[in-house]
């Protein structure tokens, strides 16, 4: 086995480099330091304990909270050619005595462990026996009481410091802000550790906020047009929009299944299988699908519901595209989605200042949803981070929306809501100003107030979009009792008056943004079918080997080789994502289906 962990990275992983911090991390742990390292999802976490465990002498421990996990990860090492074991529930008797044996021969590279099964008497024991290279404390923000991943077996983990002083630790988490880091460095006693602190930044993503007209035949065209037989995940509110999203996708010939709390733990067990054994399906959720989606091939999220927050935004899209080849974060947005959150919070449980808390942050998701500038530095900003210049991937750098100034007509809405007593929802409002005489607006006499039909300039359409930037810039709030009026806030008084100018967003067709969208689907037609060979090729080797199909290689090892045509072996070991291991065992296959398409 080779030691030096530059070579390791090369033989048994067959990448060229380390990204980022993994060779300071890497290096800290190999002379017997401890490191806290925050890293966004696909940063490259694994690497940072997996590379020091095989350049010690004795076993990596890796504590885990997801078992349903441990199987495949692994499987994806011993197909790199390291002996990696698990030990949880879900082992027999038999099968942990055996690895125990391992374990104490120092034959083990990596041991998986729940926490719960770690802090047991016997385990404790066993690796006290036993040679070993490091701690590795995944999902570390488990320790955090705030966050939603806390697990009390979390807080037992601080025993390890006390019983194996001289053993190195990582934690490792991808949850950003400092009050978690500095929960995870008390609890887990990392006093002495160097923290590392990435960039958030996921520059292979591309962030894309629509507004909602028809968000599934908006749905639809995304996955036709650009993510064509892709993995993707779809984010909805409600149990019930999950399923009638997943049938009627069906329906349409997209493969997707329901993922909620709703279905029964055997079936969702068994459909988060799928999802990650299968190419191209597509996961309908709610956001009980969650930590632990460790699927690195997943090449776009849907949001057809506005998240609460931009943590939960920045979430569940980092769930895209973990391998680093492209991928598409996208949402349809409205006005209705403003409305229903701010009316949630309005009647949730809990005291004034959990309530202003939560309040801000959606504040601050609408204020993302509207906002003109480039969405990954607004992304980065809310996360204390600065990207010095616009992204270049996101929709607003592709297709910079226009604004107008909207001081007149924001001043002619605001009064209508005012003339007609603050009670009244969106589609009455927009009645009125465009002197549309519905029963409503009759009975209530509406056809007589000021406001009445002086918003001419503008269509139906164009007033609905204006109240939703109203909403969202916290002008107009929306009344607790659940009718979804419209009513002032003190921030819209100098508007009300014409004492401050506003600029709003041009809401432009569809049709005019999407000739403008940037060419980003990583196959071009032309290939596609070489493109299906390789990937029809990766799915027989999975399922001789009973893995899923990225075990074998990921996307982005694929699209590599698509670009250098490889004609020999060593062409082959030179793509990124090829160890030596992975190239004995799958190089000739992957050759021959280059050698047939050649031409
Ligand atoms: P995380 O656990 O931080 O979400 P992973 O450890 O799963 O991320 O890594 C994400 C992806 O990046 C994986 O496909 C992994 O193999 C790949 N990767 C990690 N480090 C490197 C590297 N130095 N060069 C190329 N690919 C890498
Ligand atoms: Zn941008």
């Amino acid at each position: 086995m080779q030691r030096d962990p530059l070579s390791i990275l090369q033989h048994v992983f067959g990448y060229h480099e380390f990204r980022n911090q993994q060779a300071a991390i890497i290096d800290t742990l190999v002379s017997g330091g401890d490191a806290l390292v925050l890293m966004p999802t696909g940063g490259g976490k694994s690497l940072c304990y997996q590379i020091p465990a095989l350049a010690r002498e004795g076993v990596g421990v890796v504590v885990s909270p997801l078992i349903a996990l441990m199987q495949d990860q692994v499987d994806a090492l011993n197909a790199l050619g390291v002996s990696a074991g698990f030990l949880n529930s879900t082992l027999d008797a038999g099968r942990a005595r055996e690895l125990e044996q391992q374990v104490r021969d120092g034959t083990l590279d990596l041991l998986y462990v729940a926490p719960e099964r770690l802090t047991q008497a016997r385990t404790l024991e066993l690796l006290h026996q036993s040679p070993l290279a490091l701690f590795a404390i995944d999902e570390a923000h488990c320790v955090s009481q705030w966050g939603h991943d806390f697990r009390s077996d979390y807080l037992q983990l601080s025993l390890l410091h006390r019983e194996f002083p001289q053993v190195p630790r990582i934690a490792l988490t991808a949850t950003a802000d400092p009050r978690t880091r500095q929960e995870i460095a008390e609890r887990l006693d990392l006093g002495g550790a160097r923290h590392f602190v990435s960039s958030f930044d996921r520059p292979n993503i591309q962030y894309r906020i629509e507004r909602k007209d028809s968000a599934r035949q908006q749905l639809l065209r995304l996955i036709r047009n650009e993510h064509a037989g892709d993995a993707g995940i779809v984010y909805c509110l409600s149990r019930n929009k999950v399923d009638q999203t997943a049938d009627w996708l069906n329906q349409q010939g997209i493969a997707a299944l329901p993922y909620h709390a709703g279905l029964g733990g055997e079936m969702r067990a068994r459909h988060q299988q799928r999802f990650l054994r299968e190419d191209g399906l597509v996961m309908v959720a709610t956001v009980a699908f969650g930590m632990g989606i460790d699927k690195p091939d997943v090449r776009f999220v849907a949001h057809l519901d506005l998240p609460k927050s931009i943590e939960a935004y920045y979430q569940e899209t980092g769930r895209a595209g973990r391998d680093g080849a492209p991928a598409t974060a996208w949402m349809a947005y409205g006005l209705e989605d403003a409305i229903r959150h701010k009316q949630m919070l309005a009647q949730s449980e809990g005291n004034e200042q959990f309530k202003r808390h939560e309040h801000q942050r959606l504040e601050a998701m609408l204020g993302l949803c509207e906002v003109t500038q480039c969405r990954r530095q607004a992304l980065l900003n809310y996360f204390g981070e600065t990207l010095e210049q616009p992204c270049g991937n996101c929709d607003t750098c592709l297709n910079p929306p226009q604004t107008f100034d909207a001081t007149e007509v924001a001043r002619k809405a605001l009064s209508c809501v005012y003339r007609t007593g603050q009670r009244f929802g969106v589609n009455h409002l927009v009645d009125v100003l465009t002197g549309n005489r519905s029963d409503k607006v009759a009975s209530a006499g509406h056809d007589h107030v000021s406001t009445w039909n002086i918003g001419g300039e503008l269509s139906a359409n164009q007033w609905r979009a204006i109240y939703r930037q109203l909403v969202a810039l916290g002008l107009l709030a929306v009344d607790a009792a659940g009718y979804g009026a419209l009513q002032l806030t003190e921030t819209c008084r100098p508007y009300l008056r014409g004492e401050r100018s506003l600029q709003l967003r041009k809401d432009v067709a569809r049709a005019q943004t999407r000739s403008r969208r940037a060419e980003r689907v990583p196959v071009t037609d032309a290939e596609r079918p070489l493109w299906e060979a390789l990937r029809a090729c990766r799915k027989q080797l999975a399922e001789e080997a009973g893995v899923p199909p990225y075990v074998i290689f990921h996307d982005a090892t694929l699209l590599d080789m698509m670009a250098i045509h490889p004609t020999s072996l060593r062409d082959i070991a030179s793509v990124s994502g090829v160890g030596d291991r992975k190239l004995e065992a799958y190089g000739d296959a992957f050759l021959e289906v280059f050698h047939r398409y050649a031409s």
